[in-house]
């Protein structure tokens, strides 16, 4: 296939609206604690840290090549994040998958019939637009869309 064929497949839209995973998010009871499994015990850099008011963490991020782990420590027990952890435990919370417009895909998702718990995008950690998608549409793994920041690229 021709280079101009293969950035064709890619072309936004009509290609796909999924570009790649961007991060798997992980409830933790606390960053420092985890960061002794994550970078000191399998090596990925920490490359941002953050308070996100509005959904109730710390949130750090790890590079994984182009993509990262996200470790998310609830501010207090009565948030999204902190009711997990008393239900669930530890453990993997959302995956999240990079596009090219939230806005976009989440209309393709609506118009799908997909439950959204966003009907519209709010600010993610370093900036980035993201939405999330109800569990009962996505086989029961909360599901993500982030679309980076611009500095990002
Ligand atoms: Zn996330």
């Amino acid at each position: 296939m021709s280079a101009a064929g293969a950035a064709d497949r890619h072309r936004y839209p009509p290609g796909p609206m999924l570009t790649a995973i961007d991060h798997v998010g992980v409830a933790v009871p606390s960053i420092d604690d985890a960061l002794a499994l994550y970078r000191d015990s399998l090596g990925m850099e920490l490359v941002h840290r953050e308070t996100v008011a509005e959904q109730g963490v710390d949130a750090a991020l790890l590079d994984v090549g182009d993509s990262h782990v996200e470790l998310l420590q609830p501010l207090e027990p009565d948030t999204a994040v902190g009711r997990f952890l008393s239900r669930r435990g530890p453990g993997l919370h959302h995956v999240a998958y990079r596009v090219a417009s939230v806005q976009e895909t989440l209309d393709a998702c609506a118009a799908a019939g997909m439950r959204l718990i966003d009907a519209a995008p709010r600010t993610g950690i370093r900036g980035s637009r993201v939405a999330f998608l109800h569990p009962a549409s996505t086989g029961g793994v909360l599901t993500e869309i982030v679309q980076p920041a611009e500095e990002e690229h």
